[in-house]
């Protein structure tokens, strides 16, 4: 069961990516663009990128605690990141915990 995302403030020129969770297509500022990344033991890891400012291949998800487990599940984040199977992800789900976005 997925809820609706309402969309806020959408500008015409604002672009639009697709959640790797929902499948649900979105301003790109609704979406946490994550990357693949290392974690703090030098293990690869999709990583959040709030700035957008990290290098290479990205793939955008909605910070919501929903999504998150949805892309988890439907593996999404190896898929959209060309990485290998088993990419951890709990940096991710620290920051859709924490994040202020997060709404529930
Ligand atoms: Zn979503």
């Amino acid at each position: 069961m997925v809820r609706e995302h309402i969309p806020q403030a959408r500008t015409a020129h604002e672009p639009v990516r697709t959640c790797i969770g929902c499948r649900e297509r979105a301003a790109r500022s609704e979406l946490l663009r994550i990357v693949a990344g290392t974690d703090s033991n030098g293990q690869p890891a999709v990583c959040p990128d709030p700035d957008r400012t990290a290098a290479g291949r990205g793939a955008h998800l909605h910070p919501t605690a929903e999504c998150y487990e949805l892309a988890v599940r439907r593996r999404a984040f190896s898929r959209a990141l060309r990485a290998g199977a088993g990419l951890a992800s709990a940096s991710v789900r620290d920051y859709v915990d924490s994040s202020a976005f997060n709404r529930d």
